[in-house]
């Protein structure tokens, strides 16, 4: 299918050619939109530089003026991305140096694979096409342009991007491309964390299933140099690495951070921690990731109403829906027909850390644990009717002792919420102050 772009990207191309400079549409979305698949990202290459693109049109950003790039403002309010030609001048593995260049061939002779290296030109509906681009979509294969290990080594960023292409697309690697990236994946170690970790969310993000670039990074040995924690569960338990790949593809891939998580799920706490420190995840997210990854199931069916209540508190009531997003999509990946590990119904699910419950247990705990959440019992220390404070009227010395009484009435109260009374907590509150004065002696006057 010849690619169609949008209008906008047509005038902005006549605008650059009647001023005198060939342009072509570049990259990711000439590529989709030969494989038949909507691209909205239209990347402009021009022989025009950046100081002529921004002349020429009314509205423009400095998206990266440095590498040539000119955002233009249509008038149907999309920003399309102007590159002037460029190639690349020095490498050192972990970035490409790029100079400016003069024609689409040098252009693309930069570029990482024939699939991306395609020029479609909006205006003349030409193809450039000097790597074979187009074949290589029509036979299913990714090849770089140019020997494999140079492209390679010049920047290490592309084994990773290789790896999700193909998986993205289905593609065979090609065998020169494949032993490339094999003999130099162990230099993944000199990418930036940051490159590393915007690869890997976009395989998480890939709207087609993350499995099969997730197991070319195992193949390739890209797992084991970048995130060697989940090779070895994946040799120590390849049913359960295959069950994680179907629990991260039952996740919605617009949630990568679940996805993350559920990859992240069979491994200890403090390999979680050190996974997402490398990946240098901002405090926040990392916490978040690290929860999810690492929270307990949800509580069974033969499990109190209390039980449920300590879960909310002890998960946070907020992260309810994620990790039964998260408990149903292992559960199915053990469970559905569908599921890896379908092979193995007779002999009951297969065995990952957290041994999964049935799909329907785990919905049925779900729908239990929202109707308790709706009836808004207290969960926190900050959900009672009694605080520091009100211990002190009570006769009793501020200190960090509080922190125990308090903690001490919530696990009360999350047995019984009615118990959330004023005059109840104190009298529990002065008996947990004695007990503990009994085991702490010497903390306590009051
Ligand atoms: P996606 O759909 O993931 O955005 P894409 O092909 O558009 O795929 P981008 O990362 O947006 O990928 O890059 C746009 C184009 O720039 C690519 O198609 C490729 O031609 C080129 N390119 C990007 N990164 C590299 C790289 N590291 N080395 C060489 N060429 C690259
Ligand atoms: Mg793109």
């Amino acid at each position: 299918m010849l690619p169609v772009a949008p209008p906008a990207v047509r005038w902005i191309t006549r605008t650059l050619e009647e001023a005198g400079h060939e342009t072509w549409a570049v990259g990711g979305a000439v590529r989709d939109a030969l494989l038949g698949r909507p691209s909205e990202d239209w990347d402009l290459a021009t022989h025009a530089r950046p100081k002529t693109v921004r002349s020429l049109f009314r509205r423009t950003v400095p998206i990266g003026i440095e590498h040539g790039t000119v955002g233009v403002l249509s008038r149907d309010g999309t920003l399309y991305e102007v590159t002037t030609f460029r190639k690349d001048v020095e490498t050192d593995g972990r970035h490409a140096v790029v100079a400016f260049a003069d024609t689409i061939a040098d252009d693309l002779g930069r570029r990482d694979f024939t699939i991306n290296a395609i020029a479609w030109h909006v205006v003349r509906e030409e193809l450039f096409d000097p790597f074979d681009g187009v074949a290589d979509l029509r036979d299913g294969i990714l090849r770089t342009v140019g020997e494999a290990e140079d492209r390679f080594s010049e920047d290490h960023l592309r084994i990773l991007r290789a790896l999700r292409f193909a998986g993205r697309f289905g593609l065979e690697i090609e065998e020169g491309t494949w032993r490339g990236a094999r003999a130099l994946v162990e230099r993944l170690t000199e990418l930036s964390p940051e490159r590393v970790r915007e690869e890997l969310l976009k395989v998480l993000s890939d709207e087609h299933d993350p499995t099969r670039t997730l197991e070319l990074y195992a193949d390739s040995g890209a797992l084991a140099v970048l995130y060697p924690e989940l090779e070895r569960t994946r040799s120590e338990n390849p049913v359960g690495w295959c069950a994680t790949l179907a629990a991260v593809e039952f996740l919605p891939k617009g949630r990568p951070d679940w996805r993350l998580a559920a990859l992240l799920r069979p491994l200890p706490a403090d390999e979680v921690a050190r996974v997402l420190l490398r990946l240098r995840l901002s405090n926040a997210r990392m916490d978040e990731v690290a929860r999810l990854a690492s929270a307990p199931p949800l509580p069974s069916d033969a499990s109190t109403d209390a039980d449920i209540r300590r879960w909310l508190s002890a998960n946070g009531p907020q992260r309810l829906n994620a990790l039964a997003r998260l408990d149903l999509a292992f559960a199915r990946a053990a469970w559905s027909d569908a599921g890896p590990s379908a092979g193995d119904r007779v002999e009951g699910p297969s065995s990952t850390l957290h041994a999964p419950a049935r799909p329907e247990s785990v919905v049925d705990a779900w729908c239990r644990a929202r109707a308790i959440r709706r009836s808004r019992p207290p969960l926190s220390v900050s959900d009672l009717e009694l605080d520091g404070r009100a211990l002190i009227s009570l006769g009793m010395k501020p200190g960090p002792h509080f922190g125990d009484v308090l903690e001490g009435l919530l696990a009360w109260v999350l047995e019984e919420p009615s118990r959330n009374e004023r005059p109840l907590l104190e009298a529990r509150a002065l008996e947990l102050a004695q007990a503990l004065r009994g085991a702490a002696p010497g903390h306590w006057n009051g």
